[in-house]
């Protein structure tokens, strides 16, 4: 407990500053298809992108998933150009997303050819809203700079976005020979991992002011270094974020499968995102077998969120249960409840505008589940082992009534979409009860 003298020294101190993002303001890329247009850096909200993983030559399979990942909350999505075949079906693929109603930027991804696809190919390099170009993989020697310039020359042509994306596992070789030539002249030679460090830098940054000199707009380059270690990542982008201020495409590439890529991937955006430093974000996932390739942009829509930098889908606040609880029913309520309001977002975002906000909590017990439940929009507290077999149910922060019987988990699921039907549907929350 907490004496007078140590209240009186409480009640004396500052208040406790609640953690926050820092802002880092980049310069803003402005991708567009149609009518629509997503804003990258500046003071645009942390995007969402991620990448197919068809044969871009099946283009009706390719235009599905792209839908997907666009309905699952991915704002802009990549796919793979890596033959004539797969160039010429990117208009296709885009013909068949906007008879469906998806807008959603395509952005093409070019290694060794892109030169050669872009200019032979003007209906792709017109259907695509942005390049992502690989310093690495452009060309050697006197080639270099000339196949580099014919992919921007076809961004300025096309008035399009170009992402200089650098890769670990493509890192400029050349560059990276005379960085550790240079390396080993110095009187205190740094350890290889610093000259790596400061290839991928320099290479991103070299190639974004040679665009630049080239007559590109500093303002529609992106930057990536992508790396597969978490600290790696986060040394490089401090430094990138330093030395420059493009708007920054964030992630780590090859995260990984499961738990697995998921943590290192959440660990390593959280501690840059909440330095000011990424202006995209793409979780690049390996699917475990018969896992959706949606799962990319659930997760990195969860970074976000979590982060409190964006809000996607409505919470669910659950605890997690002990011995206190022996049933898995508040378990298996508080899963139906998510999956059902993920499922539903897709049309809830124009139906009912500002649900993303909603909080659901479903709680197992009633050491936390009434006060839990107050905090939430709508939340449900179910008896324990040993409790009175009664639910009570709270919305907006009032006890609201009581659920009996067999039937909770259904009549619980009714309240919340009626809560939603008239919160957000235009109808007093009040009535719900
Ligand atoms: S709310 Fe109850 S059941 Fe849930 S973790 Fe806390 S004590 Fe356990």
């Amino acid at each position: 407990m907490t004496d007078t003298t140590d209240l009186q020294s409480t009640l004396g101190c500052l208040p406790i500053e609640p953690a926050a993002p820092r802002p880092r303001r980049s310069r803003q890329a402005r991708v567009v298809w149609g009518p629509r247009t997503v804003t990258v850096g500046g003071d645009a909200p942390v995007r969402v992108q991620s990448m197919t993983n068809t044969d871009t030559v099946d283009a009706i399979g390719t235009a599905i998933q792209v839908k997907e990942l666009a309905q699952a909350g991915s704002e802009m999505v990549r796919i793979t150009v890596n033959t004539p075949e797969a160039a010429a079906q990117v208009p296709y693929i885009r013909e068949q997303l906007d008879r469906m109603g998806v807008d959603v930027p395509l952005i093409g991804d070019f290694h060794y050819n892109g030169h050669r696809l872009l200019t032979d190919y003007p209906a792709c390099a017109e259907a695509l809203s942005k390049y992502r170009i690989n310093p690495g993989n452009v060309g050697k020697g006197d080639k270099r700079d000339r196949q580099f310039g014919q992919m921007i020359e076809a961004a300025m042509r096309w008035n399009k976005v170009v992402r200089i994306g650098v890769n670990w596992g493509s890192l400029d070789q050349e560059l990276l020979a005379h960085l550790m030539d240079v390396n080993s002249k110095r009187p205190t030679p740094w350890d290889a991992k610093s000259v790596m460090y400061e290839a991928l830098v320099t290479s991103a940054i070299d190639s974004a002011r040679l665009a630049e000199s080239m007559g590109m707009d500093g303002n529609q380059i992106i930057l990536s270094c992508k790396v597969s270690g978490v600290q790696d990542l986060i040394s490089v982008y401090r430094e990138l974020a330093k030395r420059c201020d493009y708007a920054l495409h964030l992630g780590l590439t090859e995260a990984g499968m499961g738990t697995k890529g998921t943590v290192a991937s959440a660990t390593a955006l959280s501690i840059l995102l909440q330095e000011g430093i990424g202006d995209t974000i793409r979780v690049s996932l390996t699917p475990q077998p018969g896992e959706a390739r949606t799962q990319e942009v659930v997760i990195s829509n969860e970074i976000l969120q979590a982060l409190g930098l964006r809000v996607f889908v409505p919470s669910v606040t659950a605890c997690p249960g002990c011995g206190r609880t022996t049933s898995t029913t508040f378990q298996v309520l508080a899963k139906e409840i998510d999956d059902y309001l993920r499922q539903q977002m897709p049309v809830w975002r124009t139906k009912y505008p500002g649900v993303e906000a909603l909080k659901v909590a479903v709680m197992g017990c009633i050491v936390n589940g009434p006060g839990e439940s107050k905090h939430a929009d709508i939340g449900i507290s179910l008896p324990g082992t040993g409790e009175a077999p009664a639910a009570p149910v709270f919305i907006d922060g009032e006890k609201a009534l009581t659920l009996r019987g067999d039937n909770i988990a259904a009549e619980f699921h009714q309240l919340v979409e009626t809560y939603i039907e008239k919160r957000f549907g235009g109808i007093p929350a009040t009535e719900v009860a």
